[in-house]
C-alpha cells in the first residue's frame, strides 16, 4: 500500500488498518529499508521512499515523501502552479519547461476524465458548474484547500487520487478491479 507522509501528522510510520483480518490493525509496523524515487521537473533528483511491514499480516507500505503525486515526478506545489497556470490563467515562474508542459497535458487529460467521478465524491463543495468544465473544475477544487490535502484527504476517505484510481491506496482485501 501507499500511504502520504502528510497524513501521517508526525507519526514516524503508518498505523496497520484496523479493517486487517489478520492483525486487526494491533501490531507496530517494522521498518523494512528504503528505496529511491526520481522527483522535480525533469525527474533528477532522487527523494528516498521509506518501507514499513506488518510482522503479523505481512502487509507492506510505502510512504510517498512530503509534497510528492503519486507515481509523478512533479512536485505538488510546482503541479498546482502549473495548473493555476494553464487552467486559471495565471502565471507560472519560472515558466514551464517542455517535460513540465506535457505533464501538464497529461494531467489535465486525466482529470478532464475524472471531474464528475471527483465532483461526486468531494460532494457539495462543488458547484454544478465544476461537473461540465475543466477550468470551472479546478477553480472550484483550488477552493476547497491547498492540493497537498485534497490528495491526503482523497487517498484517505476514497482510497483514490487526482489523477487517477491507483490500486496501491487500498489494501489488497479492499481492492476493486480498478485500472492502474
Ligand atoms: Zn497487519
Amino acid at each position: 500500500m501507499q500511504i502520504f507522509e502528510s497524513s501521517l501528522n508526525g507519526a514516524d510510520r503508518p498505523c496497520a488498518p484496523k479493517e486487517c483480518a489478520q492483525c486487526g490493525g494491533c501490531r507496530t509496523l517494522w521498518y523494512n529499508g528504503e528505496y529511491p524515487r526520481n522527483h522535480g521537473a525533469d525527474g533528477n533528483k532522487k527523494v528516498s521512499v521509506r518501507c514499513f511491514r506488518c510482522p503479523q499480516c505481512g502487509l507492506t507500505w510505502s510512504v510517498i515523501p512530503e509534497g510528492m503525486l503519486p507515481y509523478r515526478n512533479l512536485p505538488v506545489a510546482r503541479f498546482e502552479e502549473l495548473m493555476d497556470a494553464e487552467l486559471a490563467g495565471e502565471g507560472a515562474r519560472p515558466p514551464p519547461t517542455v517535460n513540465e508542459k506535457s505533464s501538464v497535458r497529461r494531467a489535465c487529460k486525466n482529470l478532464s476524465q475524472r471531474i464528475s467521478l471527483l465532483c461526486g465524491l468531494l460532494g457539495q463543495q462543488m458547484p454544478l458548474e465544476a461537473n461540465a468544465d475543466l477550468c470551472c473544475f479546478w477553480r472550484a477544487l483550488r477552493k476547497l484547500g491547498p492540493t497537498g490535502h485534497i490528495l491526503v484527504r482523497l487517498a484517505r476517505d476514497f482510497k483514490t487520487s487526482l489523477l487517477a484510481c491507483y490500486r496501491s491506496l487500498q489494501a489488497h482485501w479492499a481492492r476493486e478491479e480498478v485500472p492502474v
